[in-house]
């Protein structure tokens, strides 16, 4: 079956005697049992709900593993990753992760007795050089966000393995509609649902997808014993939006190549980040190991002024964090997503503007970064 076909079907009603075409909304805390011993499949929302199982089995099947769990937020699964580890582990993060990941990892983990070493991932020699007999988990965004560095998958694999490390993959920039890194050995890949999966900008959310029976065995008991699970209405929710999942990036990502051309030969910009181009560094490892470069975009205009000139005066994409959503997303990581990390830790440029590219139509965005890019620049000059 053609995997497009494969990955938007699904049954949505399991056990269900109606045979809803849409999955119920088991908005419930509790489930009846016939008796005091005889437990049914479901006896608290907590530990198991109908409506978050169809979407937990639709998420692993998206990723290409056998189980996956979903939680209330990106932050709420990797809260959940670090659940794994114990006091005196060791573990190394990525330089330039996402600010919320790095604030997890420096102010809480940190303060558990767990040594964090930050490395850029795509180097894979200053990874395996950071490694100690005390490293449990390797945890890496792949393409980064928002510099987009790219880090080898199965060779950070092969080393988290050696050191018997966990390597940990944060695939929210890609989807696992562009990227399954359980293929190339990822032992645990983590969702911010809140971005594609969800696309709407209208739910919190987060996932984790794994392979490994034990491991899934941890992260069901991690995932009851903390009661951070997704909620009935949101797991509906973000049961709805995966269903266009590859519809939405499809469009997305085919004007988001047009857009980096576009930016990349325009005089007004200093340097594009964007896997997509193949003047990007890593542009032949990342198409390895991902079918396509995704819908998000950064660039830097040598004046962090003007890069906040430029977003006042841009049409069409709204001022905003995140990315992931039908509606196209501009932002100042170093200001907004990216401001909780101290400057001395922050490896991205203050003038670097973020975009997330929607459905809307490409002409139209190039027209509207046109003319934002030129008022921007002459604002300064008037
Ligand atoms: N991982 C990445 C790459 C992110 O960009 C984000 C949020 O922006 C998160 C994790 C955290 O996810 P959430 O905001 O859903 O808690």
């Amino acid at each position: 079956m053609n995997r497009w076909t494969e990955l938007t079907t699904f049954q949505p009603n399991p056990g269900d005697p109606h045979q809803p075409n849409s999955t119920p909304i088991y908005q419930t805390a509790t489930f009846a049992q016939d008796s005091t011993t005889a437990l049914g499949r479901y006896d608290y929302s907590r530990s198991g709900n109908p409506t978050r199982d169809v979407l937990q089995a639709q998420i692993a099947k998206l990723e290409g593993v056998d189980h996956a769990f979903a939680f209330a937020s990106g932050m709420a699964a990797l809260t959940a990753t670090t659940r794994l580890l114990s006091s005196g582990d060791h573990v190394i993060a990525g330089l330039d992760l996402y600010g919320g990941t790095h604030r997890l990892l420096s102010q809480l983990l940190s303060r558990q007795g767990i040594e964090i070493s930050y490395v850029d991932t795509s180097c894979t020699a200053s990874v395996a050089e950071a490694i100690t007999e005390k490293t449990r988990l390797v945890l890496v965004e792949t393409p980064t966000n928002p510099l987009q560095h790219i880090a080898d998958i199965r060779a950070l694999a092969n080393i988290a393995h050696e050191a018997k490390a966990w390597l940990a993959v944060d695939n929210t920039l890609l989807s696992p509609w562009l990227q399954q890194p359980a293929k190339h050995g990822a032992d645990i890949i983590i969702h911010s649902a809140t971005k594609h999966l969800g696309g709407h900008s209208d739910v919190t959310a987060g996932a984790i997808a794994t392979n490994d029976d034990e491991l899934a065995k941890k992260f069901a008991f991690i995932q009851n014993a903390e009661g951070n699970a997704l909620a009935p209405f949101d797991s509906w929710l973000l049961l709805r939006g995966l269903q266009t999942l590859p519809l939405r990036l499809e469009r997305q990502q085919a004007t988001a190549t047009r857009l980096a051309a576009y930016l990349d030969e325009h005089r007004l910009v200093e340097r594009v980040h964007y896997p997509g181009l193949t003047s990007h560094p890593g542009h032949e490892l990342h198409f390895s190991q991902a079918s396509g470069a995704g819908t998000v975009i950064s660039f830097s205009t040598g004046d962090v002024s003007r890069s906040e000139r430029i977003l006042e005066k841009l049409d069409i994409f709204t001022i905003a964090v995140s990315f992931g959503s039908l509606h196209s997303l501009a932002s100042l990581p170093c200001r907004m997503s990216h401001a909780s990390i101290p400057d001395q830790h922050r490896h991205v440029q203050d003038d670097l503007i973020r975009l997330s590219i929607g459905i809307e139509d490409a002409d139209d965005l190039i027209q509207a970064l046109e003319t934002a890019l030129h008022r921007g620049t002459l604002a300064r000059s008037a």
